[in-house]
């Protein structure tokens, strides 16, 4: 897409610290990272968000991922690895070429602590919910 940032990156119009790519997969260094190692991993081609991107190319993503948490336990020992991808700018998504963050969490890391704002839903409600969702 013409004027997406990380399809230029892709083309290499503009500079990134890569650390993976393949056919269909592009990752490298978020340039404002949470902490050290935070990667994103993104299709070459251009998917805005998961409702856009076709399963396999989002299943191919989860692989990649899963490989540089690994490369990413094996090298820093974090404490823990948070990856999360967010989908429209209510969910924190700034640009809107689909990616996954993987951010190493080390024992000084600020995470977000959502836990504060956890509901509790009646066994009804659960229940209309478990319905209108269950997948064919
Ligand atoms: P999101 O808010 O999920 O859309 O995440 C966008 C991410 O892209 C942010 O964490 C930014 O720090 C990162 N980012 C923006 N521009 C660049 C860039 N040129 N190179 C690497 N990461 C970038
Ligand atoms: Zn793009």
């Amino acid at each position: 897409m013409e004027d997406c940032i990380f399809c230029k990156i892709i083309k290499g119009q503009i500079p990134s610290y890569k650390i993976y790519e393949d056919d269909k997969v592009f990752a490298f260094l978020d340039i404002n990272p949470l902490s050290e190692g935070h990667t994103l991993v993104l299709p070459k081609e251009h998917y805005v968000n998961v409702l856009d991107v076709p399963e396999d190319v989002y299943a191919h993503m989860g692989r990649v991922v899963k490989r540089i948490a690994e490369k990413i336990q094996q090298e820093y020992k974090p404490e823990g690895i948070l990856i999360n991808q967010n989908n429209g700018r209510r969910a924190g998504q700034e640009i809107d070429h689909i990616h996954v963050h993987i951010k190493p969490i080390y024992k000084d890391t600020e995470t977000f602590q959502e836990a504060s704002y956890r509901k509790k839903f009646e066994d009804e409600k659960m229940k209309r919910i478990q319905k209108e969702l269950t997948l064919d």
